[in-house]
């Protein structure tokens, strides 16, 4: 790789906060629901692993940012890079050590949990109140080995939740005893750690054995968040990846936004399938609602801040004038790109006839925090469980 393309990227990581640390290309660890398998919907660069004088460049340039007081350094996820557990990296430990003492930022590690667990104990317990852990359980069933053949053991993952660092323990629902038998073993070992709950989406690329595993998780949700709401685990408990539960549970949210954008009966408004659902069933022709499927990703997803321009052309036919939220065009801080990248001038550029408004009251900032008020699998269970109407929602037929 060129070498000032490489800088480059470390920099524009730096720079959204990043700490990027690279094994190359591929993850080892080859998990079978990996997100990262594919990439062809976004850009990634291909940086080779990261050497002493690359860390040494990255630890200068991140001294440089001023330390903002609620700004945490993530350590193990990318942007611009792949995705990998960082961990493997011989040196990783130690580089996670100069930055503790090199600065005086704090840090979210992303990992499975392939580190030595005293010694990162240890460092939570020095640097306290610095160093926060989301540690990708993902499953402690006997499904595991399937899904993370080479991942670390659950002895292991079990030593690292018994200590200071976990803040939040994800974990899913793969079929009956999974999530919640995850949830009473963690919650016995670590009484504090949030737990970070619901299913893995298929997407188109995912193995059909890994697929079906997924959509036996989704099938058994309600009876495995059941189970954990009547065992009455004192850690805060949340579901957190289901885009049709977080949409009916935010109904009222949703409903007050497209209100306030005041649109017509002819304006068109794109959205994908679970925003449709609820604006079908309370709003019916207040507008006309433009139904865009989540084809970049494909699978399950169903999701209107996971849409991209590309599955938006392929739905647009002989309007002049479609309405956007805002929601789509977030993928980077300053400008208007969608998760692929393209920007939104792009997208506009392919259809010179129509024109584009941006609904600028739906952003992710809005969606990231009601997905926190009401993500508790309290909510789950109370208002979706045991509310008729979401069978009703779950029902409303998507169009073709
Ligand atoms: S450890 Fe993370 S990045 Fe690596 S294969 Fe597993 S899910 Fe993917």
């Amino acid at each position: 790789m060129d070498q000032k393309l490489l800088y480059d990227v470390l920099r524009a990581e730096i720079q959204d906060r990043k700490i990027p640390l690279s094994l190359g290309k591929t993850c080892p660890m080859k998990c079978t629901f990996c997100y990262e398998q594919d990439h062809s919907y976004r850009k990634t660069f291909n940086t080779p692993r990261t050497t002493q004088d690359h860390w040494q460049f990255i630890l200068n340039e991140i001294q440089k940012c001023p330390s903002g007081k609620n700004e945490a350094w993530i350590f193990g996820g990318n942007e611009y890079m792949e995705w990998t557990e960082t961990f493997l990296h011989p040196r990783a430990m130690d580089w996670l050590e100069e930055f503790l003492d090199n600065t005086d930022k704090k840090i979210v590690i992303f990992t499975t949990g392939c580190l030595p667990h005293e010694k990162i104990n240890r460092l939570a317990e020095r640097y306290s109140g610095r160093i926060h852990m989301e540690l990708s359980v993902n499953t402690l069933s006997r499904y595991r080995k399937q899904l993370m053949p080479i991942g670390p053991s659950i002895k292991q993952v079990l030593k690292i939740l018994d200590g200071p660092v976990v803040t939040t323990a994800n974990f899913y629902s793969f079929g009956p005893s999974t999530m919640s038998e995850d949830a009473k073993t963690i919650s016995k070992i670590n009484p504090r750690c949030h737990l970070w709950m619901g299913c893995l989406t298929p997407l188109k690329y995912i193995d059909e054995k890994t697929t079906a595993l997924m959509r036996q998780g989704k099938k058994f949700l309600p009876d495995e968040a059941k189970k954990i709401y009547d065992d009455c685990l004192p850690n805060i408990s949340m579901i957190h990846t289901e885009s049709d539960i977080t949409t009916f549970l935010n109904r009222n949210k949703i409903l007050k936004s497209f209100d306030a954008c005041e649109l017509k009966k002819k304006d068109t408004v794109v959205m994908a399938g679970n925003v449709y659902r609820i604006l079908t069933m309370f709003r019916q022709n207040r507008a006309r609602f433009l139904y865009v499927p989540n084809d970049t990703l494909g699978g399950d997803s169903d999701c209107s801040t996971l849409l991209t321009f590309k599955d938006i052309a392929k739905r647009i036919t002989n309007q002049t004038q479609v309405y956007l939220p805002k929601v789509i065009m977030e993928n980077t801080s300053n400008e208007e790109r969608d998760i692929a990248g393209v920007s939104f001038d792009e997208f506009k550029s392919w259809f010179p006839r129509c024109r584009f408004k941006v609904l600028y009251k739906i952003n992710s900032k809005q969606s990231n925090r009601k997905l926190y008020e009401k993500g508790y699998l309290k909510n789950y269970v109370e208002d979706y469980l045991y509310n008729p109407l979401s069978k009703q929602f779950e029902t409303v037929p998507l169009p073709n």
